[in-house]
């Protein structure tokens, strides 16, 4: 299958984990992908081991998705550089968890300034591109966690939530140019973030997933790359759980 030939697709938050999964499945099936990331290292590894599999597929843009001025740059030079993209995947994303009595105002704030402000950013740098491009997409990373809560998160809830409630605005204010705004909401998959909890968190995590076991990045990256899709034209404006189970 070749879903994305002649796509260009920028994955923010692409150097490691779902990101970095995301940008290989779109370039496994055509696409021409900018893998942004905070650090050069991270995503010109990621686009280095992209490239050895897919040829010419990936370029790397080291780039803080919460500085406004950066992600404006960001996409005039992935216009020079690559062309019009056609799919945006808001990725990036970080926790700073702690109990909201002990939670310090930068944690607060780095957390809502990475996952909500990054992808208004993002949005706002490429959104005159997408609403001329063929089969136009952006699909938002969120969490299960910005629809249920959880003790200790209560930054990443309200980035993740605020996250859900952008989708649907953009959603509908773009949908007249065929822009489709989607959501998806991982539950617990196994990457650098979730290798930080402790096995005693991780134990309970377990225990509430009906299908008894963690996600994969690939199992993310499926439902990314099925909503990029084509065949996904005539949605929009929803969040997808890819929980195994965990929130129904
Ligand atoms: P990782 O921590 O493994 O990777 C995060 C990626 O985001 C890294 O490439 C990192 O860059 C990048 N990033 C972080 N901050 C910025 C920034 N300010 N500017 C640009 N890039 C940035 O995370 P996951 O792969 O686990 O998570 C990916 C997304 O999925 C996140 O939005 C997360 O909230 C969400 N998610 C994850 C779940 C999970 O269980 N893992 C569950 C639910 C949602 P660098 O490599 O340079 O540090």
């Amino acid at each position: 299958m070749s879903r994305f030939a002649n796509k260009i697709a920028v994955v923010t938050g692409g150097g490691r984990g779902i990101g970095q999964e995301i940008a290989r499945m779109l370039a496994s099936e055509g696409a021409k992908v900018a893998v942004v990331s905070r650090s050069a290292s991270s995503c010109g590894k990621a686009a280095e081991e992209i490239n050895a599999e897919f040829p010419g597929a990936a370029i790397a843009y080291a780039v803080d998705v919460a500085d406004h001025a950066s992600v404006q740059e960001l996409a005039k030079k992935i216009g020079d550089e690559m062309g019009a993209v056609n799919i945006l995947v808001n990725n990036a994303g970080v926790t700073r968890d702690g109990l909201l009595m002990r939670m310090k105002e930068e944690d607060w704030d780095t957390v809502l300034d990475t996952n909500l402000k990054g992808a208004f950013n993002t949005v706002k740098a490429f959104m005159r591109v997408l609403m001329k491009a063929e089969d136009p997409r952006i699909i938002n990373i969120a969490s299960v966690i910005g629809l249920i809560g959880n003790a200790g998160q209560t930054n990443y809830s309200a980035s993740k939530a605020g996250l859900i409630g952008f989708t649907k605005a953009v959603a509908r204010e773009l949908a007249g140019r065929a822009v489709t705004c989607n959501a998806v909401a991982p539950g617990f998959i196994t990457t650098d973030m979730t290798g930080e909890l402790p096995d005693t968190v991780k134990d309970a995590v377990l225990a509430k997933i009906p299908l008894g076991t963690f996600g994969e990045t690939k199992d993310i990256a499926e439902m990314v790359a099925f909503l990029a899709s084509p065949a996904a034209r005539y949605i929009t404006g929803q969040v997808f759980a890819v929980d195994g189970g965990m929130t129904m």
